[in-house]
C-alpha cells in the first residue's frame, strides 16, 4: 500500500525523501518503506527486461541526486592502490619480465606509459584470453615498475567516505543482487532440454543489470567495498535467498536452484549428510567412483584381478584404483553455497561465463579480502568448472574465459599458498586432471596388443585434439611455479603417486605401427594431439617440477619422484607384457616415465650432488629401460631412409617434431641421455651389438663382399648404417647431461643453430630450445641470451638485393667459431630438416676456402673434443672399448677399402670419428697389453683385449665368412694371392662355431648372461646362429657358403691403405712421415679424410710405441700398386656416389648461379628504362638509324623484320593510371604524419589540386573548348606507359594471349583484363604499343637541317597546320596498323577512371578527349622528367630515348589526334606570331577565348606537335618551340611584375621606358619588362586587384640578379619539356650540366641561344628570345587581352597570371621514429566516416587518409573503404599501413600484395602482426625504396605474390 503511494511518485523525490527518513536515529520506519517499495520494484516475477527497475535502482542509490554526479562523488573517494583495470580478449596490454615477479604479469597501456621501463625487457601484447593489471600489486610486480599514480599509493591521502553517501547503495544493492540470482535460478534449464539460445536468451534479458553492476565496480574502492561485503556477507545470503518460505514464487525459486545443483552432479552437503557418507574421509572411496561416470569401470573392472595378480607397490594398487585415491571426494561432487558470491559464481560456470559477469567478477579484485574469498570459492567449484568444461560447445571461448580468472588468482604465490593448505587446491586439480583424463581412454596396443592390460589415451578424442585440457593444465603449472606449494606437491607421496599415474596415461600413446603393403588409407593427424598432450600436460609440470630441485636441500624430493618413477615404469612393462624381445614394427614417441627418470636423474647428478649408482635400478630393469627409446632412435632412421613411406607424410612430421626445438629438451634429449646411462652401466659388447640389431644392420657386417639381408632392402642398408654409426657417435660424443654446464649448452645450441643458417634474432630465440636455457633475461650465474649470441655471432644489418626484395637483420657465426666451434654432431642432433646438415657442411666449406685454410675437395665434418664427463658417467667410454665396436670397425674399413657395396664417405667419416673419440677418451685398464700376440685364424676373440690403442696395430689373419654361392669369395680360388681353399678345408667344425659376426647371438647371449647370472647355460643355449629365425622369411632360405678369406691386416694398416686410396698415391705416406707430423697436431683440425686419417695416425703414434713401431713398419714397405678399383667403373658406383652427389649439387648450383646472374643483368638493363642512368652501349641507336628499316625481333616466333602496315610489330607495355604527380607539393619536405589530434594534413597545396582549381577558374570565364586547350590534365589519374623493352608480333601477342586464356593455372593477373607477362622477361604488361613502320629516308629527313629563316620556318608551320590529316602512311583503307593503334588508344582510355577524363563542360565531347589525349604525352614527360630528378642535368643519350617508348606513344597519339579539328576560328599559332586586328570576342554571347597569358606554354607545344603531320621536322619543331618561349617569357615578366611593390614596380616601368629605343631592345629584359608593366596597368589596373599578396613577396628589394633568376626559374619547366620532347621525337642527345647552368644549358640544346657565347652576359633569358614582329606590339596585344576582360574575369586575372610552375618531388609522408607512436594513436582512433574503431585500421601513406579496412561499415557499392580510397587518392594505386601489423599493402588496380614493413625491431626484423610486441623503429632505407618503387611505378614488377582483393579490403 505505502510502496504503491511512492512508486506514483516521481523517483527522485521518492529517493530523497527516503534517504532523509534513513538517515534519522530512528530509521525503522524509512527501512519499511525502502522495503516495501523494493518488493515490488525489484520483483522477479516481472520480465527482466523491464527497465523501470534499473531506473528506480539508480535513482534510489543517488538518493536524490543525479546518478552521473552521484558516481563522480563515490568516485573521489577512491582509495584504491592498486590498478586493477580488467580487459578481455584483443586489448594491448605490456608485460615487463624485467619488473615481473611472476611471468603471467601485465600492464595496461596507460599504467605502462607511466611507468618507467627504459632498458628493461619488455614487450606489447594482444590479450588472447583478457587480464587485468598489475599496476600496484607487489605479489606480481617489482615496485620500481609501479606507474606514477600507483607508486605514490594515491589512496591513503583520499578521506574517509561520508557514512550516509553510500547508506542506500548498501541496502538496495542486496535487493538487486538477489534479484539477478533469482532470474538466473529462473531461467536456467539443463542443456538437454533446452537449445544453447535460451540460455542465451536469459543473458540477454539481464544484460542491461549485469552491465550496471559492472559499471558499478568502475566507480572505485568505495563503491566496491559496498559491493563485496553484501557478497561475501553470509547472514544475508541466508535472509535473503531461503528465508521466505511463505512465498511460493521464491519457494519454486530455490527448488529450481536445487535441482540444477543435482542436475549437475553436486549434492549439498547436507543432503550428502541424509545418505549417510557425511564425513568423507581420506582415501574413501564411496561415491566418488560413480561419480566419475563412465571412464570408471574400465579400471575398476581389472581392479580385483590386478590385486590378486600379487603386484606389490603402492603403485600399481593406485594405478588401478585411482579414482578411489581421490583424497576428499567431495571434490567432485558437493558443494554447499554460503554467500551471494558463491552462488553467483554457480551460475556464471552454469551459464557458461558470460563477458561481463566474468569482467564484473574480476573488477572487485584489488579488495584484498574479496580476492581471498573469490579465490576460494572458484577453488571450491574448480571441479565443477572443468565438468562444464568437458560438456561445453563452445570450449575454446570458455577455456579463454576460466584462464582469464584463474591467471589471476593462481600468479600470486601467497594466495596460490593459502588455497593450497586450506582448500587442497593441488588434490583438486590433479583429481580433476585424472577425472578428465580417464574420460577418453583406450586400451594400449603396444606389445602385446590382445593382452595388454595398460591404458592410455586416446588421441583422436576430441579433449585431446582441441586441447581441452589446457586451461587445467595451465593452472596447474602456474601453481607448481611456486616454490612453497611446489614443495606441498613433492612432499606429499600419495600426490606423486597419483601424478605418475597421470603421466602413465601418455606412456606409449598414439602407437605407429609400419605398414608392409600397402600405403596407408588415412593418414591420421592425431601425432600433434599427441605431441602437444605430452609436452604440455608431462613435460611442461616435469620441468615446473624440476626447477625447485636445484639444490641438495632438495635431494629427499628427488629420491621420491625416482623412486615412484621405476614403480610406474616397472608396472607399465608389466602390464605390457614386456619381457625381453621388442614386438616388430611398432615405434611410438611418447615416453614419459622414461623421461621424467631421466631428467630427475640429471637434476640429481648435476646440482644435487647424489650419487648415481643410489638411483639406478638393477642391469635388467636397465635393459629394459634402454629398449624402447633405442628403438625411437632406430625408427628415427628408418624413416628417413624411407622405410615407413606407407605411413604416410604424419611419420616424417612425428620424427621433425620429436627433435624439433620446442620439444627436443622434452623428448630426445631425455632419451639420448638416458640411453649414455644405460649405456655407461650395461655391458658394452651387449649394447653395440643391440644398436646393430635395431638397426637391421647386422647383415650387412660382414667382410664378405656380397651377403644377403633378410629386413632391409638393399637401398635402405647404407642410410641405416650410417644411422647406427651417427648414432653411436652422437651417444659418446654428446655431453648435454653428461658435464656440460648451462652456459656451455646455450653457447653450443646457438652455434648449431646458426652454423646451419644464418638467422634473424626471434627465429633464433625460437630455435633454441628452453630448457634448461633462460632465452632472455638475467639469469644470476648464466649468461644471458643476448651476451652469448655477441659472443659467438656478427649481426648483418638488412640489405637490399637487386629488384627490390629486402632482408631481415641476420646473426651469422664469427669466424672462430667456424674454426673452432662447430659441431656437426650437435647440427644433426638438431636438425629437422635434413637439408640443414648438408646447409652447415656448405658454410663450413665456403669459410674454410674463404680463409685459406681449406682450398682442395671438400672438407669433412671437423673432429671436436668434448668436455670430459662427470664422473658419474665415466663408464660411457667403455663402449669406445669393447670388441664388437673394434671388429664392426675393423670390417667397415676393410669393406671400404675394397669398394664394397653400401659402404660411403659418410661411413667412412663416422668410422673415424669413433676411433678417434676411443683415442681421446682411453679407458683406465688394469694391464697394459703391450706385447705382441700371437698369429691365430679365425677366433671369436679376434682382438686380444678391450683397448682401443692396443687393437689397432692388431693383425687379423683369417676371418670366416658366409657368403652365397655366387659371390666372387668363392671363385676366388683359381686367383693366386688367395690360396684360402685348401687352408679351408682344413679348418674344423670348432673354427666354424667362432663366428665372430653373429652380433644378435652376441646380444641374446650377454642378455641371458645377466638375466641368469650364468653364462655357461647360456652361451651354449643362444650360441647357434639359427636361432635368430624371427629375421628370416620363411621359405627361402638362403644357400650360403662358408668361405676363409686372408686378411693380413691391422686397423692401421687398413688406415694407410685407405690413406693411399684418398689421395690416389702409392706410398702417401713415407717412413718419416711421422717425424714431420708430430711438430702441430692441431693444424689438422680441418680438412677432407686424408687428414683425418692423418690427425689418427698420429694420435695414436703419439700414444703408443707399439702403434707408433707399427706405423712406421707398414709405410716402410712398398706397395703394391693401389688397388686398381679406385679407377674402375664399379668403384665409381659405390666409394664415389656421395662425391658424385656433391659434385652434381655443385653442378647445379653453378648453373642456377649462372642463371640467376643472366637473369640479374638482364632485369638490370630491363630497369634502364626507369633510370637516367645511360648505357654506353646503347649509343648503337644512331648506327642503328642508319639502316633502311627498322627491324624488331619478335620474342614470340624468334623471327626478326619490320613493323609493317599488315603486320605490324608493337612494344610490350605496361599501362597504368597514376597520381604521383598530382600529389607532388611545393615545398620538398614530406608532409608529417599526424599522430595527435591537434595535426591535421591539408591536401589543398598538391599539384593536382592547384591544376584542378586552376582549370574550375577558367571555365567559369572562359570558353570551355578555349579551356580545355590552355591546361594540360593527367597530373591525377592520367596514364603512364612504360615497356620492358620487349617487341613481338602483335597477331603472336593474340595467339599468346588465347593461349593464356586456356591455361587455368596463371595465376595474379586476369587475361580477361589483357594482362599478361612479357614471355621473355616475365615483366607484367597489359597491352602492345604498335611500332612505326620506319624507313631510314624518313629519319634523315626529319634532321634535315636548313638555314631557312624564321620567318619562313613559322610561314611553313602555319600551312603545315592546315594539311591536317596528311600521314605519310595510307589513312584512307583501315590498314591492320591503325586498327591496332585505335586499340591501344581503347586501352589507355580504360586504364584511367571516366572522371579523369572528363574535365569539360560536356561529358565525353571531342574537346574532351582531346584533352585527355595530349595530357597523356604531357603526363608520361612530366613523369620522366620526376624520374631523372625533377631536371634534366644529368643529361641522357639518344639510345636511351630509342629505348623508351614515348617516340612510338607520340605517334599513336598523333595518328589518333588526326581525328580531330581544332575548329577554334581562334588560332593560337596566329596569335603567337602574328599581330592582328583585335576581334570583338566579348560582345558574342558567348564566353571569351582563354588569353594568351593565361595558357600553359608546353600545353601548347604539345597540342602542335601532335597535331601536325608526321613527320615534323625539326627546324618546325624548333620554331615551335620558340615562338612558344615568346609567350612564356612574356608570362613570366607578367608574373614577375605582380611579385612588385607598385613603387617597385612604377620604378622598373620608368628606367626601362628608356631603353626602348635602344639596340637589341626586344631582347631586353628592361624594356620588355616595362612594357609588360605599362600595358596591364592600362585600362583597368590588374594589379590593383590583389595588393596583399604581392606586398607580401616584396620585402625585399630585386636586384637585375634575381629577376634574372627569377625569370629563368618561370620558364625552365618549358625548357625542361621542350627538350625532353626533342630527346624523344629527334633521339637528340641531353647533355649534362651543373644545376645552376640548367637554363643555359637547354637553351643551348634547343638552338635557342646564339651559337657563339657571350660569358659576359649572363642574362641568358632574354637573349633566347626571337621576334617575327615587333616584340612590343605583339606583347601589347597579348596584354591586351587580358586588359580588356571584363570586371568579374578580371578579378581572377592576377591569380591566373601568377602561377608557379615548380613542384618539388613527390613524397610519402614522413613517418615517426617510433612505431608506437602511431600505434598508440591509431589503434583505437574511430573511422570518421563510421564513427566506429575498425578492427582493422590502415593508414594511405601518400595522403594520410585513416580507413576501414575490410570493414562492412564502410563499404559503399560493394567496394571496401581501402579499395574504395586506392581508387580516388592514387587512381587505383594505395600504398597503406596496416596499423595492428605494422605491414604495408599495396594495392594495384584489381590486385593486391604484401609489401612488408618498414618498422624494424632493434635487431632489423620486421614483427608482423605485432607478434612479439618488441619496440620498431622507422627503417629510413627500405621507406626511401617503397617510396622509389611508387614514384617509379614498378609495385607490378618488383612484387611477387600479388592476389586478387575483389574490392574487399
Ligand atoms: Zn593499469
Ligand atoms: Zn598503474
Ligand atoms: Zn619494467
Ligand atoms: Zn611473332
Ligand atoms: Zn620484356
Ligand atoms: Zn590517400
Ligand atoms: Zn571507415
Ligand atoms: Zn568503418
Amino acid at each position: 500500500m505505502m510502496a504503491a503511494l511512492l512508486l506514483r511518485r516521481d523517483k527522485k523525490s521518492t529517493a530523497a525523501h527516503l534517504k532523509s527518513d534513513l538517515n534519522r536515529t530512528d530509521n525503522s520506519s524509512g527501512v519499511r518503506q525502502l522495503q516495501e517499495l523494493l518488493d515490488s520494484v525489484l520483483n522477479p516475477e516481472k520480465p527482466a527486461a523491464d527497465t523501470e527497475a534499473l531506473d528506480w535502482c539508480k535513482c534510489l542509490i543517488a538518493g536524490g541526486e543525479g546518478f552521473e554526479e552521484f558516481c563522480k562523488t563515490v568516485r573521489s573517494y577512491d582509495n584504491a592502490t592498486l590498478c586493477g583495470l580488467v580487459w578481455t580478449a584483443n586489448f594491448v596490454a605490456y608485460r615487463c619480465r624485467t619488473c615481473g615477479i611472476s611471468p603471467c604479469m601485465s600492464l595496461c597501456a596507460e599504467c605502462f606509459n607511466n611507468g618507467d621501463h627504459t632498458g628493461h625487457d619488455f614487450n606489447m601484447f594482444r590479450s588472447q584470453a583478457g587480464g587485468a593489471c598489475d599496476c600496484g600489486d607487489s605479489n606480481v610486480m617489482r615496485e620500481t615498475g609501479f606507474c606514477r599514480r600507483h607508486r605514490l599509493r594515491t589512496g591513503e591521502n583520499v578521506p574517509s567516505v561520508p557514512r550516509d553517501l553510500l547508506l542506500m547503495s548498501e541496502m538496495v544493492l542486496s535487493r538487486f543482487i538477489i534479484c539477478i540470482i533469482q532470474y538466473l535460478r529462473d531461467g536456467y534449464t539443463e542443456p538437454d532440454t533446452s537449445t544453447e539460445r535460451d540460455l542465451q536468451k536469459v543473458l540477454q534479458q539481464l544484460e542491461p543489470q549485469i552491465s550496471f553492476l559492472e559499471e558499478l565496480t568502475k566507480m572505485g574502492g568505495a563503491m566496491r567495498t559496498v559491493l563485496t561485503k553484501i557478497l561475501t556477507n553470509q547472514q544475508t545470503f541466508k535472509d535473503l535467498s531461503m528465508g521466505q518460505e511463505e512465498n511460493v514464487f521464491a519457494k519454486k525459486n530455490y527448488e529450481n536452484y536445487l535441482s540444477a545443483l543435482k542436475n549437475s552432479g553436486l549434492v549439498s552437503v547436507e543432503e550428502k549428510a541424509q545418505t549417510g557418507a557425511a564425513e568423507p574421509t581420506r582415501g574413501s572411496e564411496t561415491g566418488a567412483l560413480g561419480l566419475l561416470g563412465a571412464a570408471a569401470p574400465s579400471s575398476s573392472g581389472s581392479n580385483k584381478e590386478e590385486d590378486q595378480d600379487g603386484g606389490q607397490s603402492i603403485g600399481q594398487r593406485k594405478r588401478v584404483k585411482l579414482s578411489s585415491t581421490t583424497k576428499d571426494p567431495s571434490i567432485m561432487d558437493s558443494l554447499k553455497h554460503k554467500c551471494f558470491l558463491e552462488e553467483l559464481l554457480f551460475w556464471t560456470i552454469k551459464y557458461e561465463f558470460p563477458q561481463k559477469m566474468v569482467t564484473f567478477l574480476l573488477n572487485m579484485l584489488p579488495d584484498q579480502d574479496y580476492k581471498i574469498t573469490f579465490t576460494k570459492t572458484f577453488v571450491q567449484h574448480y571441479a565443477f568448472i572443468m565438468k562444464t568444461l568437458m560438456k561445453s560447445q563452445e570450449s575454446d571461448t570458455m577455456s579463454n574465459r576460466i584462464v582469464h580468472i584463474s591467471v589471476q588468482l593462481f600468479s600470486n604465490e601467497d594466495l596460490a599458498r593459502h588455497v593450497t593448505e586450506e582448500c587442497q587446491l593441488l588434490d583438486i586439480m590433479v583429481t580433476v586432471l585424472l577425472y578428465m583424463m580417464e574420460s577418453c581412454l583406450i586400451k594400449s596396443e603396444l606389445q602385446d596388443e590382445e593382452n595388454s592390460r595398460h591404458v592410455v589415451v586416446n588421441c583422436s578424442e576430441a579433449l585431446l585434439k582441441n586441447n581441452t585440457y589446457w586451461p587445467l593444465v595451465s593452472d596447474f603449472i602456474n601453481i607448481l611455479s611456486h616454490q612453497s606449494v611446489a614443495k606441498k606437491f613433492l612432499e606429499d607421496h600419495s600426490l606423486l603417486m597419483l601424478w605418475m599415474s597421470f603421466v602413465s596415461f601418455f606412456q606409449g600413446m598414439n602407437l605407429n605401427k609400419r605398414e608392409l603393403s600397402e600405403h596407408v588409407e588415412f593418414e591420421s593427424q592425431t601425432y600433434y594431439a599427441a605431441f602437444a598432450a605430452e609436452l604440455e600436460a608431462c613435460a611442461q609440470p616435469m620441468w615446473g617440477l624440476l626447477t625447485h630441485c636445484k639444490v641438495k636441500e632438495t635431494q629427499e624430493y628427488t629420491k621420491t619422484v625416482v623412486r615412484y618413477c621405476l614403480e610406474t615404469l616397472q608396472i607399465w612393462f608389466d602390464a605390457i607384457g614386456f619381457v625381453d624381445e621388442l614386438a616388430p614394427n611398432q615405434v611410438t614417441f611418447h615416453l614419459p616415465l622414461h623421461r621424467y627418470y631421466a631428467m630427475f636423474l640429471s637434476k640429481a647428478v648435476k646440482c644435487q650432488g647424489l650419487d648415481l649408482e643410489s638411483l639406478l635400478p638393477d642391469q635388467e630393469m636397465l635393459m629394459r629401460i634402454m629398449v624402447h627409446p633405442l628403438q625411437i632412435q632406430a625408427s628415427l632412421s628408418e624413416i628417413h631412409s624411407n622405410m615407413w613411406v606407407r605411413n604416410g607424410l604424419q611419420i616424417k612430421g612425428q620424427a621433425m617434431t620429436y627433435v624439433q626445438s620446442h620439444f627436443c629438451n622434452s623428448m630426445i634429449d631425455p632419451d639420448i641421455f638416458l640411453l649414455q646411462v644405460c649405456a655407461s652401466r650395461l655391458d658394452p659388447d651387449y649394447f653395440i651389438s643391440s644398436v646393430f640389431e635395431r638397426f637391421k644392420v647386422v647383415d650387412l657386417l660382414t667382410m664378405a663382399s656380397v651377403h644377403q639381408n633378410t629386413v632391409l632392402d638393399g637401398e635402405q642398408e647404407r642410410p641405416m648404417l650410417e644411422g647406427a654409426l651417427t648414432f653411436l657417435v652422437i651417444l659418446s660424443s654428446l655431453r648435454i647431461h653428461l658435464g656440460m654446464a648451462d652456459d656451455e649448452i646455450l653457447r653450443a645450441e646457438m652455434v648449431s643453430q646458426l652454423c646451419m643458417n644464418d638467422r634473424t634474432h626471434s627465429s633464433l630465440l625460437d630455435l633454441i630450445p628452453e630448457n634448461p636455457n633462460p632465452k632472455s633475461g638475467i639469469v644470476p650465474g648464466s649468461c644471458s641470451f643476448e651476451e652469448m649470441l655477441s659472443a659467438v655471432a656478427d649481426f648483418k644489418a638488412p640489405v637490399f638485393e637487386l629488384g627490390g626484395s629486402m632482408q631481415q637483420g641476420m646473426y651469422t657465426p664469427k669466424a672462430e667459431v667456424w674454426e673452432k666451434e662447430f659441431d656437426p654432431i650437435m647440427v644433426i642432433l638438431r636438425t629437422v630438416y635434413r637439408r640443414d646438415v648438408q646447409s652447415a657442411m656448405d658454410r663450413y666449406s665456403a669459410f674454410l676456402k674463404q680463409s685459406g685454410m681449406h682450398t682442395t675437395g671438400n672438407p669433412w665434418p671437423p673432429y671436436k673434443e668434448r668436455t670430459p664427463l662427470h664422473p658419474c658417467y665415466k663408464g660411457l667410454d667403455r663402449l669406445l672399448h669393447c670388441k664388437t665396436l673394434h671388429i664392426v670397425i675393423f670390417t667397415l674399413l676393410y669393406k671400404i677399402w675394397l669398394d664394397h657395396s653400401n659402404m660411403s664417405e659418410h661411413v667412412l667419416c663416422m668410422v673415424l670419428y669413433l676411433i678417434e673419440l676411443g683415442l681421446d677418451n682411453q679407458v683406465e685398464e688394469d694391464k697394459e697389453d703391450e706385447e705382441p700376440c700371437i698369429e691365430e685364424h679365425c677366433h671369436d676373440s679376434w682382438f686380444p683385449g678391450t683397448n682401443l690403442l692396443s687393437n689397432l696395430h692388431h693383425v687379423i689373419n683369417y676371418v670366416r665368412v658366409r657368403v652365397p654361392e655366387t659371390a666372387p669369395e668363392v671363385k676366388r680360388e683359381r686367383e693366386p694371392p688367395a690360396s684360402t681353399s685348401a687352408e679351408a678345408s682344413n679348418f674344423g667344425q670348432n673354427v666354424r662355431e667362432a663366428q665372430v659376426f653373429s652380433l644378435v647371438a652376441e646380444r641374446r647371449r650377454k642378455f641371458q648372461e645377466i638375466i641368469n647370472r650364468s653364462s655357461t647355460e647360456a652361451s651354449q643355449a643362444v650360441r647357434p646362429k639359427s636361432s635368430s629365425t624371427r629375421w628370416v622369411p620363411p621359405g627361402t632360405p638362403p644357400q650360403l657358403v662358408t668361405e676363409i678369406l686372408e686378411i693380413h691386416e691391422s686397423m692401421l694398416s687398413l688406415l694407410i691403405k685407405l690413406h693411399q686410396k684418398l689421395s690416389a698415391k702409392q706410398n702417401s705416406l713415407s717412413a718419416t712421415w711421422l717425424e714431420d707430423m708430430d711438430a702441430n697436431p692441431n693444424r689438422h683440425i680441418h680438412g677432407d679424410g686424408i687428414t683425418a686419417i692423418e690427425r689418427i695416425l698420429t694420435k695414436a703414434a703419439t700414444r703408443s710405441h707399439q702403434s707408433k713401431r707399427s706405423i712406421q713398419e707398414i709405410c716402410g714397405k712398398v706397395f703394391p700398386p693401389v688397388a686398381p678399383k679406385k679407377n674402375s667403373p664399379a668403384a665409381k658406383k659405390t666409394m664415389d656416389k656421395e662425391e658424385r652427389r656433391q659434385r652434381a649439387r655443385e653442378r647445379q648450383q653453378k648453373l642456377l648461379a649462372e642463371f640467376a646472374s643472366r637473369q640479374k643483368s638482364f632485369m638490370e638493363t630491363a630497369m634502364d628504362v626507369e633510370s637516367p642512368d645511360t648505357e654506353a652501349a646503347m649509343d648503337l641507336g644512331a648506327s642503328e638509324v642508319k639502316e633502311s628499316e627498322v627491324l624488331y625481333d619478335c620474342v614470340i616466333c624468334g623471327q626478326s623484320g619490320p613493323s609493317t602496315e599488315d603486320r605490324p610489330t608493337g612494344l610490350v607495355v605496361l599501362l597504368q593510371a597514376s597520381s604521383v604527380l598530382g600529389h607532388r607539393c611545393k615545398s620538398d619536405e614530406a608532409k608529417k604524419l599526424p599522430t595527435t589530434d591537434d595535426e591535421r594534413i591539408y591536401p589543398a597545396d598538391t599539384c593536382g589540386a592547384a591544376h584542378d582549381v586552376r582549370l574550375a577558374l577558367m571555365q567559369s570565364f572562359f570558353k570551355d573548348s578555349s579551356c580545355l586547350q590552355s591546361v594540360s590534365i593527367g597530373w591525377d589519374g592520367g596514364v603512364y606507359v612504360q615497356t620492358c623493352g620487349h617487341t613481338l608480333h602483335i597477331d603472336c601477342h593474340k595467339s599468346y594471349m588465347e593461349s593464356l586464356r586456356n591455361d587455368q593455372v596463371m595465376q595474379g593477373f586476369s587475361v580477361d583484363k589483357g594482362e599478361f607477362t612479357c614471355p621473355l622477361c616475365r615483366q607484367f604488361a597489359n597491352s602492345v604499343l604498335p611500332c612505326r613502320p620506319g624507313r631510314s629516308t624518313e629519319v634523315v629527313s626529319w634532321h634535315m637541317p636548313s638555314n631557312n629563316k624564321t620567318s619562313v620556318l613559322v610561314k611553313e608551320v602555319e600551312d603545315l597546320q592546315e594539311q591536317l590529316g596528311l600521314f605519310p602512311v595510307s589513312t584512307t583503307t583501315e590498314s591492320n596498323l591503325s586498327k591496332e593503334m585505335e586499340l591501344v588508344i581503347k586501352d589507355i582510355k580504360n586504364t584511367t577512371q571516366r572522371k579523369y577524363m572528363d574535365y569539360g563542360k560536356n561529358p565525353g565531347s571531342p574537346d574532351n578527349d582531346f584533352l585527355f589525349m595530349y595530357s597523356v604525352a604531357r603526363t608520361n614527360l612530366e613523369l620522366e622528367l620526376v624520374h631523372r630528378g625533377g631536371n634534366l642535368c644529368s643529361g641522357g643519350a639518344s639510345g636511351a630515348a630509342k629505348r623508351s617508348c614515348l617516340n612510338q606513344l607520340f605517334h599513336v597519339l598523333a595518328m589518333h589526334m588526326r581525328l580531330y579539328s581544332i575548329d577554334s576560328a581562334y588560332n593560337p599559332w596566329t596569335r603567337l606570331t602574328q599581330v592582328a586586328p583585335s576581334r570583338d570576342d566579348c560582345l558574342d554571347d558567348e564566353r571569351p577565348e582563354v588569353p594568351m597569358l593565361f595558357r600553359d606554354c608546353p600545353s601548347l607545344l604539345i597540342i602542335f606537335v601532335l597535331t601536325m603531320p608526321q613527320p615534323l621536322r625539326k627546324e618546325h619543331f624548333i620554331c615551335l618551340v620558340r615562338m612558344l618561349y615568346n609567350l612564356q617569357y612574356t608570362q613570366a615578366l607578367a608574373a614577375l611584375s605582380a611579385k612588385f611593390s607598385p613603387e617597385e614596380r612604377q620604378a622598373w616601368s620608368t628606367s626601362g621606358a628608356l631603353k626602348k629605343n635602344a639596340f637589341n631592345a626586344e631582347k631586353s629584359y628592361e624594356a620588355l619588362l616595362s612594357h609588360v608593366i605599362t600595358e596591364l596597368s592600362k585600362v583597368k589596373t590588374v594589379y590593383d586587384v590583389n595588393t596583399e599578396e604581392p606586398s607580401m613577396l616584396s620585402t625585399s628589394v630585386w636586384s637585375p640578379q634575381s629577376i634574372e633568376y627569377s625569370l629563368q626559374q618561370f620558364c625552365l619547366p618549358y625548357l625542361r619539356l621542350s627538350c625532353l620532347l626533342q630527346h624523344h621525337l629527334y633521339g637528340d642527345n641531353l647533355s649534362g650540366c651543373p644545376e645552376e647552368e640548367e637554363f643555359s644549358g637547354l637553351a643551348g640544346c634547343l638552338g635557342l641561344l646564339d651559337p657563339v657565347p657571350q660569358p659576359s652576359n649572363p642574362m641568358y633569358s632574354a637573349s633566347c628570345l626571337a621576334w617575327t614582329v615587333s616584340a612590343f606590339d605583339l606583347m601589347s596585344q597579348w596584354c591586351s587581352e587580358v586588359t580588356g576582360l571584363t570586371n568579374t574575369q578580371a578579378e581572377k586575372s592576377m591569380t591566373l597570371l601568377v602561377q608557379d610552375l615548380q613542384w618539388a618531388s613527390p613524397h610519402l609522408l614522413h613517418l615517426p621514429d617510433n612505431y608506437n607512436t602511431i600505434f598508440q594513436y591509431y589503434h583505437k582512433k574511430a573511422c570518421t566516416a563510421c564513427k566506429k574503431v575498425p578492427k582493422d585500421p590502415a593508414l594511405c601513406l601518400i595522403c594520410g587518409t585513416f580507413v576501414c579496412l575490410k570493414g562492412l561499415c564502410c563499404k559503399q557499392q560493394g567496394i571496401c573503404e581501402c579499395v574504395w580510397h586506392s581508387q580516388h587518392c592514387g587512381a587505383a594505386t594505395g600504398i597503406f599501413l596496416l596499423i595492428n601489423a605494422s605491414v604495408i599493402i599495396i594495392i594495384r588496380g584489381h590486385r593486391f600484395c604484401l609489401w612488408g614493413s618498414v618498422y624494424l625491431d632493434a635487431h632489423g626484423e620486421e614483427d608482423r602482426d605485432l607478434r612479439r610486441g618488441k619496440p620498431l623503429f622507422l627503417c629510413v632505407e627500405r621507406y626511401r625504396v617503397l617510396a622509389q618503387q611508387w614514384v617509379s611505378h614498378t609495385f607490378d614488377h618488383i612484387n611477387k605474390r600479388w592476389g586478387p582483393h575483389y574490392n574487399g579490403l
